[in-house]
């Protein structure tokens, strides 16, 4: 079965592993740091914390911007449900924005519509997470004007985009938001097993993560509330979590980050060459604008038919080729649908899950592999 995503593991990635298996710290060493520091140089932004998952780093995210029960947050219904899950994990009420037909991303005009209702009814968010789907970044200079004109904070679920740019900078600078999270699953662009990664310009929400992911407990005398007692002491200011990611996967991420400009590079020249074999095929496939460049984690090509699109699935599955769906829509799942959403809800999110088919893309994709993906697609709508 050729898999829809792939890691790709080489001897450095191994062999840096093996070292702090050897060392003395197996976890809270300085591997660590050293692939924040990595991830930072790499995004351009001055703060990185890594968690042991993309989804922590959503919760922690959401903590640092002070979502609580009282709040509201709004995110794209097409995207994986740790994107809405984070928002209930606060116990904030969670919104769905509607999304553009081409690239499934947050749709902006549905956004300005949807906040100036909210607006007329007191019941504007607080925060909006903006989901990059298939690594291409969304509209973040509009959605930023946005934020200014309605007063809402901004997060980056970047989970597929660690490596992509946006009018020439890189996703994770924050220049339009005020987070940024990466996850390092083993599906994504680079991998450390499980992981995740808050990258932000704002020292205090840096901090508060900080202290978040390590149960709330401080070392630092300034943030005590009595003199230290001695070398020992802590104190635990605040209600955290064990969210901290290993030394060994902090290696391992560090390691993959060495080949992150060659994994991205490979994945665009696979995309451009899908582009050109499936031109003549009745769908469309990925159009990326020319002043954003995708990582393309993913390779979402959307039938001109729903109709045919089980069948096409399944032949593709049936010839040996793992193709999958990204997403269902976060609001039709029944913990969602419980909350009162339902479909029917967001017309556009629901129509392109129903065009949809994630095609094979990963850096050790033959072009043999390529072209039977091809072929049996072709067949398959013919
Ligand atoms: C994978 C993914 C996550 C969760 O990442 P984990 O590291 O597995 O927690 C969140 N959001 C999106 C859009 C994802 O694709």
């Amino acid at each position: 079965m050729i898999p829809y995503g792939r890691q790709h593991i080489d001897e450095e990635d191994i062999a840096a592993v093996v070292e702090v298996l050897k060392s003395d710290f197996l976890t809270q060493g300085p591997a660590i740091p050293a692939f924040e520091h990595r991830l930072a140089e790499l995004s351009q932004a001055q703060f990185a914390i890594a968690t042991n998952s993309a989804t922590s780093a959503l919760h922690l995210a959401c903590l640092a911007l002070g979502v609580g029960p009282s709040s509201r947050v709004w995110t794209s219904p097409i995207s994986f449900v740790a994107s809405a899950n984070c928002v209930r994990y606060c116990g904030a009420q969670v919104d769905f924005v509607d999304v553009e037909a081409e690239s499934g991303n947050l749709c902006i005009s549905s956004l300005r519509h949807k906040l100036e209702l909210a607006r007329a009814t007191d019941t504007l968010p607080d925060v909006v997470i903006a989901v990059h789907l298939a690594g291409q970044s969304c509209d973040m200079q509009q959605l930023y004007h946005l934020s200014h004109e309605f007063g809402f904070r901004i997060i980056e679920d970047a989970s597929h985009a660690v490596g992509g740019s946006y009018h020439g900078k890189p996703v994770g600078c924050c220049q339009y938001s005020d987070i940024t999270i990466f996850s390092f699953h083993p599906v994504k662009i680079i991998t450390s097993g499980e992981g995740g990664m808050a990258l932000t310009n704002n020292a205090d929400l840096a901090k508060q993560m900080q202290l978040l992911r390590s149960h709330g407990i401080s070392r630092d005398e300034a943030d005590m509330t009595e003199p230290s007692h001695g070398a020992w002491y802590y104190q635990q200011l605040q209600l955290g979590f064990n969210y901290r990611m290993t030394d060994l996967q902090a290696a391992l991420g560090l390691s993959q980050s060495n080949r992150l400009a060659d994994f991205v590079r490979q994945r665009q020249h696979l995309a451009a060459r899908y582009g050109q074999l499936l031109k003549e095929l009745p769908l469309d496939p990925p159009d990326v604008p020319t002043d954003i460049s995708s990582s393309f984690h993913l390779y979402i090509v959307r039938l001109h038919d729903k109709t045919r699109r089980k069948a096409a699935f399944d032949a593709l599955r049936a010839a040996g080729i793992g193709v999958n769906v990204h997403y269902i829509p976060i609001h039709t799942q029944p913990y969602y649908q419980q909350l009162g959403y339902d479909w029917g809800d967001l017309p556009q999110a629901e129509l392109f899950y129903e065009r949809i088919i994630s095609l094979p893309l990963f850096p050790d994709l033959t072009e043999s592999e390529q072209d039977h993906v091809f072929s049996t697609l072709r067949a398959a709508l013919s």
